[in-house]
């Protein structure tokens, strides 16, 4: 997540408040999970939401 996952131009100062979403984002998937229900879940659909916006 954040500028591991992905990086847009200096000058938009975008970087940080992506971060910001994505932890949002990753957070909010965690938490959906049940307890028998692997991580990777969540890291999938974490990918599959923001992928378009970090395009
Ligand atoms: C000059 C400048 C101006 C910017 N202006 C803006 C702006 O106006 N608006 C905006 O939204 N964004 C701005 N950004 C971008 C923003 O700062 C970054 O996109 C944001 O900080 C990324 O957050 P991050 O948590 O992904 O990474 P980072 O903030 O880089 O955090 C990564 C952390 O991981 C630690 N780390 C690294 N390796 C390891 C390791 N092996 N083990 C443990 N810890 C490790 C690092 O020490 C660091 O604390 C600016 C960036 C720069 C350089």
């Amino acid at each position: 997540m954040g500028d591991a996952a992905f990086t847009t131009m200096l000058n938009l100062s975008q970087d940080g408040c992506q971060a910001i979403e994505d932890a949002f984002v990753i957070a909010e998937q965690l938490n959906r999970l049940s307890s028998q229900q692997a991580p990777q879940q969540a890291f999938a659909e974490y990918r599959r939401i923001r992928k378009p916006k970090a395009e």
